[in-house]
């Protein structure tokens, strides 16, 4: 077990890609903290469920990550039950598409708020309990090919992930005295709820598979596995680094 007895929280941890880290960081011998969005019965009962069936030793919470008295409550509730932090992932996101002429200042803050500012509020409360300890942690970032790469039509999106990649760059220089490490992982297309559309449209599908080398869409448990490995001894001296996990759609270069 890569993680045993580490206590963990995941944003967003109901669905898709939190849920895949939460189950293999249960595997892999953490406490995990399943956050759920509040004010959904569905996402309550899914964060609810999923946090039962790792055991005693996980709890399910609700916040919503761009509220900061909801995310300072979360930690509290974290800290309470398991006594510390080692690790926290900012997972939870959303995506609006809007063609820029089109977006409104509400869908603009609506993507900011979420990603960029609440992957600030959770890091900066987390970094805060892991200083507080005394003995470092881990804090990584889910962010996205499209802290990189263009991604018409959703400028909120890649800019909020843009200012994710340069977050946690600064982060890594700033906490490292702290023993903190901090870095991205920055998934390609993944078969989740967020890209419900493109799964169920066979054109869209085919049309997006052609741009990936690997041939398929990512799954789940693929990013997991980095995030074993970013949150484990093992990666005691990396910070400030992206790892990429998009079956080389990064690489891809239409030249015809
Ligand atoms: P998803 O929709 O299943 O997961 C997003 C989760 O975030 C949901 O559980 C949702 O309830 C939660 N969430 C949204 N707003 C929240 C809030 N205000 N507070 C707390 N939780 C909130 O989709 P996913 O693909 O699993 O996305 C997870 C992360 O991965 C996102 O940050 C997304 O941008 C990123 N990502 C996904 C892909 C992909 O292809 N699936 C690619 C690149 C990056």
């Amino acid at each position: 077990m890569r993680l045993k007895d580490k206590v963990a929280l995941i944003t967003g941890a109901s669905s898709g890609i939190g849920k895949a880290i939460a189950t293999r960081f249960a595997e892999e011998g953490a406490h995990v903290a399943v956050n759920y969005r509040p004010g959904g019965q569905s996402d309550a009962d899914a964060a609810q469920t999923e946090a039962a069936s790792f055991g005693p030793t996980s709890i399910a919470v609700a916040a919503d990550v761009s509220r900061r008295e909801d995310v300072e409550r979360m930690m509290y509730e974290v800290v309470a039950k398991f006594g510390r932090l080692d690790i926290a992932i900012n997972n939870a996101g959303i995506e609006i598409k809007r063609a820029f002429l089109e977006v409104t200042d509400e869908e603009w803050n609506r993507v900011i708020n979420v990603n960029l500012f609440g992957s600030y509020l959770v890091s900066q409360v987390a970094a805060r309990q892991m200083v507080k300890q005394g003995y470092g942690g881990k804090l990584i970032f889910i962010s996205s090919v499209h802290e990189d790469i263009p991604f018409p039509e959703f400028t909120a999106y890649c800019a909020s992930k843009g200012g994710v990649r340069m977050m946690m760059r600064n982060l890594a220089m700033e906490l490292a005295p702290y023993k903190i490490n901090v870095n991205n992982i920055a998934p390609g297309a993944i078969a989740t709820p967020i890209n419900q559309a493109v799964l169920a449209d066979p054109v869209a599908m085919k049309n997006a598979v052609s741009e990936i080398p690997w041939g398929r869409f990512g799954r789940p448990e693929e990013v997991a596995a980095v995030a074993v490995f970013l949150a484990s001894n093992e990666a005691e001296y990396v910070t400030g680094s992206t790892y990429y996990v998009d079956g080389g759609l990064t690489q891809q270069v239409t030249l015809y």
